[in-house]
């Protein structure tokens, strides 16, 4: 579903900063794949090209048979309202909005009017990630996990063929982290591609494939025994 071509992407800040070398990479559709490596390796900036939220230097990307690499911006906007999610450390939830709102954002973001439908499928997902409870409540009354947990019901209401993960669990503990990826693994297994960037060994170990960077190239590629 996610094939990169010769990828490279430099950043240029007086001088040419290479981060990403020359990277071919598959990623077969219903996969889970950790993104692992040391701070700097590039696993942020692949991520995001991952999530049309950046462009590669040079290379392709194709998402699905669709050479997204060669888009202008506001077709790249409507493949990521259309076909992909996005789960952050910092959750990035609106303050003002409360639960049932900030899910429902992404629709807006399709252009879609917000009815009594839509609505329903946003108090489902809600119901869904164990916050049925919370409907109307903001972000700010909310603890780190149940915010992580909204983010992940967002990830979901545009039903996107793939989610991206930036250290979804980089600011939970240990059992908030496992509930999370608890949740992540049974969205996976109802069929989502995922592609999660993490520090941690204990973490990736829920993925199915491990891939680690480094200085901007792939180190290893390993499959997790399941
Ligand atoms: P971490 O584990 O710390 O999150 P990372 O593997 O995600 O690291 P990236 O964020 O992809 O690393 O950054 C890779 C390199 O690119 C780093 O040297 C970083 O300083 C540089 N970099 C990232 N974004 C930019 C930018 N917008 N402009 C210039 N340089 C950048
Ligand atoms: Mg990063």
């Amino acid at each position: 579903i996610v094939r990169v071509v010769d990828l490279c992407k430099n950043y240029y800040l007086g001088d040419v900063l290479p981060v990403l070398r020359d990277l071919q990479l598959e990623i077969d559709e219903g996969d889970f794949v950790a993104l692992m490596g040391p701070s700097g390796s590039g696993k942020s900036t692949l991520l995001n090209i991952l999530g049309c939220l950046d462009r590669p230097t040079s290379g392709s990307y194709f998402l699905g048979e669709v050479d997204v690499s060669e888009m202008d911006d506001d077709a790249l906007s409507d493949v990521r309202s259309r076909y992909l999610g996005f789960i952050f450390q910092s959750y990035n939830l609106l303050p003002q909005y409360t639960v049932v709102e900030n899910i429902e954002i992404p629709l807006l973001y399709q252009g879609l009017e917000l009815n009594d439908l839509t609505r329903a499928r946003c108090v489902e997902l809600a119901e869904m990630v164990g916050l049925a409870e919370r409907l109307d409540h903001r972000p700010f009354q909310l603890s780190g996990g149940q915010q992580q947990r909204v983010a992940i019901a967002r990830s979901l209401v545009n039903d996107p063929h793939v989610i991206l993960a930036d250290e979804p669990t980089g600011n939970l503990d240990s059992r908030t982290s496992d509930e999370i990826m608890q949740m992540l693994t049974d969205m996976n297994n109802a069929g989502k591609t995922i592609i999660m960037v993490t520090h941690e060994n204990d973490i990736a170990a829920w993925a199915r494939r491990v891939i680690r960077l480094r200085d901007g190239v792939i180190e290893s590629d390993v499959r997790n025994r399941q």
